[in-house]
């Protein structure tokens, strides 16, 4: 078949479902991986073929969009922060918001000093992109990445492997953790936040696909995951020292009362690109 009328079929039959621009990235992105063809090299030969083999795969892959599955896990891989990262069920794929958060401590720290040798954790690493991009352009960091599912570790030490960075990764459940043994210049976390009554505001692809352990919390306890890491942070911080979070856009203020209370200096709270309460940094001295 050719590619171009498969290219016809595949957009109408998605378009209903992702719009037709969406529809048409996918099969441009589904195109440069499986086949290495641009769209450049499809229009200046528009006489090239699938293999029965070949249509197979597309075909396989069309089925799953048409049920929602997230085309980064169909794709085995996505981009964050400038890196190649791979992904699975195993792992939430990586957002843009988080690399806001990345890129705030990667500017915070170009303005200090460069020498000294720092020590930064993270927790709850899922596919290690915040640790592993750290890690890539702070030469001074020692990086550490927590999770309590060995399979998310699993792949996030195929991706600091696969982005040639070292990073220590301990396997531990951060709600069952006292004392991290060690003290830690920056500590930053994405835990999950969001609470099951926002259950009917989460898309089909991410509520189907993505793994909940990493996403979902308790209505009446939302914000565990940040009350035991600032509690850790306590402890565990050098001083001075930073703790950097992702959160729930609609627990913004009570964030902020929480890090304040916990007698956390210049608590900062950042809207994401969408304009949502979404980042934190706070200072332990
Ligand atoms: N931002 C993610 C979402 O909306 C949630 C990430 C998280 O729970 N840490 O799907």
């Amino acid at each position: 078949m050719q590619i171009k009328e498969y290219r016809t079929q595949f957009i109408e039959i998605l378009s209903s479902i992702y719009g037709k621009d969406e529809a048409e990235s996918f099969f441009y992105l589904i195109l440069k991986e499986k086949q290495q063809l641009s769209r450049v090299d499809l229009a200046l030969r528009p006489d090239l073929v699938f293999t029965a083999e070949e249509l197979l795969v597309w075909n396989s892959i069309l089925e799953q969009l048409k049920l929602e599955v997230p085309i980064q896990y169909l794709l085995g891989k996505t981009s964050f922060y400038g890196l190649d990262f791979e992904v699975n069920e195993n792992v939430l794929i990586p957002r843009p918001e988080t690399e806001e958060l990345v890129d705030w401590i990667i500017q915070y720290q170009k303005l200090k000093d460069e020498s000294q040798k720092i020590k930064i954790l993270d927790i709850g690493t899922g596919s290690g992109c915040i640790a592993i991009s750290l890690a890539k352009n702070i030469p001074n960091a020692q990086v550490f990445a927590l999770d309590v599912s060995e399979k998310a570790l699993a792949t996030a030490q195929k991706n600091a492997e696969l982005n040639n960075v070292n990073i220590t990764f301990i396997h531990q459940s951060i709600l069952e953790t006292e004392d991290l043994g060690q003290q830690f210049d920056i500590i930053v976390s994405n835990p999950p936040y969001v609470r099951n009554l926002e259950k009917v505001e989460i898309k089909k692809n991410v509520l189907d696909y993505e793994p909940h352990l990493a996403l979902f919390v308790e209505d009446n306890d939302a914000l565990i995951f940040y009350k035991k890491i600032a509690e850790l942070a306590l402890k565990n911080l050098t001083s001075p020292g930073q703790l950097y979070f992702e959160i729930n856009q609609y627990l913004g203020k009570e964030m902020v009362d929480l890090l304040e209370r916990m007698n956390f200096k210049n608590v900062e709270l950042r809207k994401d690109i969408y304009g949502n309460d979404r980042i934190m940094k706070a200072d332990f001295r």
